[in-house]
């Protein structure tokens, strides 16, 4: 874990925000302070310039949680969930350590949502668990109060999510404005993908956003910033090995697993032994 200069965290500290759509803090660095260092974080989503450091790291596993969506694109009724996904880095390494879709249909469940899928499943890992202080989740949809609620509960460190949610988001804010002895910071970047997907909803006049994101012009949307991710040169030095780790990850073959078939995306191959 890096360690920063903890001044750095007093702006968060400072930033009382409001409980709103447009309630957000200026970047700062304090990501690599662990939530036990930071304490509670500020209320609210953290928008991030891409041009920063942080910015582009964060763009580029966000743009990795595209493509991995927009692998295995789901498009008219028989479909095996909707078109949201996520991965996970491990903030040692910066190694995306798994991965998931959300499985709704398929698995005739509600609750089959990416983030569920994800962190269920890698928890019962070998060597997972039980929390999640020293990871970041990079989802490609805000996450909702289910899986808000969770990640709160398994006490991951950061999230980031590409598109807002008008109708199920702002959960973060949510868990933030009550009592609960901890919760996770909270960022979007600011990309031009992310304005296209929220841009593209909004004008579109469809009800349901997972409706929107079955249609042509979500799709179009995905296949670009794929594009965009494999053209990619990191402007800073640094972010060559963050690049480099997307791009590895990104060369796998990504089908979505089920049930045990999921052990085979943990770091060992295997989930833990229960007695
Ligand atoms: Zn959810």
């Amino acid at each position: 874990m890096i360690t920063i200069a903890k001044s750095l965290a007093i702006s968060v500290f400072a930033a009382t925000l409001a409980f709103a759509g447009c309630a957000s803090v200026n970047q700062t660095d304090t990501e690599s302070l662990t939530l036990s260092e930071l304490g509670k974080p500020a209320i609210g989503v953290v928008h991030e310039d891409v041009t920063t450091l942080i910015g582009e790291r964060d763009n580029l596993y966000s743009l990795a949680a595209l493509t991995l969506v927009n692998r295995d694109w789901q498009a008219g009724s028989e479909t095996r969930g909707h078109n949201i996904g996520s991965v996970l880095v491990d903030n040692a390494t910066g190694e995306i350590v798994y991965y998931a879709r959300n499985s709704n249909k398929i698995l005739a469940s509600g609750c089959q949502h990416g983030e569920v899928r994800l962190v269920t499943n890698f928890l019962k890992c070998e060597g997972a668990g039980p929390y999640l202080h020293d990871y970041t989740l990079y989802t490609t949809l805000e996450p909702c109060i289910m899986c808000a609620g969770m990640l709160t509960m398994t006490q991951i460190g950061k999230v980031v999510y590409v598109q807002q949610d008008p109708d199920y988001g702002y959960t973060q804010e949510i868990i933030g404005s009550g009592n609960y002895p901890i919760y996770y910071r909270e960022a979007t970047v600011n990309s031009n993908f992310k304005q296209l997907l929220e841009r593209g909803y909004k004008q579109s006049g469809d009800s349901s956003i997972t409706k929107w994101l079955i249609g042509e012009d979500a799709h179009q949307i995905y296949n670009d910033a794929e594009l965009a991710l494999l053209n990619y040169k990191p402007v800073f030095e640094d972010n060559n090995a963050v690049y480099d780790k997307v791009i590895k990850f990104l060369d796998k073959e990504l089908p979505e697993h089920f049930n045990d078939d999921m052990a085979a995306q943990c770091p060992t191959g295997k989930f833990k032994e229960f007695y």
